[in-house]
């Protein structure tokens, strides 16, 4: 590969240590706005995978996890705007309060196509749970419930996040660095 994976070349934004307290803190107000009720958590692949597992362990409610893919940037950092389900959920959501798990909200497209297309479904509620959002980047007008941490637009790797399928593995929130410095 070109880029060394090697984080001494990546500026940290947001460190593990950050991001296991914002965890616990969502957990418990989830679990407190959901109280005697159960949720089913619905991870946004492939992105979510390493929140929505720490995330399930912070709950104090009955839950399930689910997952769904849909069409990425791939190898870019800017988004097409075409949104596809390339794996959809396993189970109904009929009748269920279906909480969406998102590793980050930019230009918003890809949730307000999710939303769209789970709210026909007929889910008791639907909520969203994002650990990171990038406000500035929005294109359609969408403010998910939970939200663990604003950041400026930059694009960001670790925990879950991907360039060109690396990095999902670092425990941290790292900048990706510019390709030309
Ligand atoms: P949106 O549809 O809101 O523009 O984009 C949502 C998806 O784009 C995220 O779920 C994520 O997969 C990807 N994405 C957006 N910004 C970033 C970023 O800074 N880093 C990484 N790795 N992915 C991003
Ligand atoms: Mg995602
Ligand atoms: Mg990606």
């Amino acid at each position: 590969m070109e880029r060394a994976y090697d984080k001494d070349a990546f500026k940290q934004l947001i460190s593990e240590e950050e991001i296991k307290d914002k965890v616990k803190e969502l957990g418990e107000q989830i679990s407190q706005d959901y109280q005697g009720q159960e949720v089913i958590a619905v991870g946004v692949l492939k992105g979510s995978f390493v929140f929505a597992a720490d995330l399930l362990r912070q709950l104090s409610i009955p839950n399930e996890i689910d997952f769904l893919a849909v069409s990425s940037y791939g190898a870019s950092t800017k988004s097409s705007g075409i949104i596809r389900i390339l794996k959809d959920l396993d189970t109904s959501i009929e009748n269920k309060h279906v909480l969406i798990v998102e590793d980050i909200v930019d230009t918003g497209l890809t949730l307000n196509y999710l939303l769209e297309t789970l709210s026909t479904r007929k889910p008791a509620s639907l909520k969203i749970c994002t650990l990171l959002d990038k406000p500035d980047r929005r294109e359609v007008d969408l403010t998910p419930d939970y939200i663990g941490f604003q950041i400026p637009d930059l694009f960001v790797v670790g925990y879950g996040l991907d360039y060109a399928e690396y990095y999902r593995d670092w425990p941290a929130i790292y900048v990706l660095p510019e390709e030309d410095e």
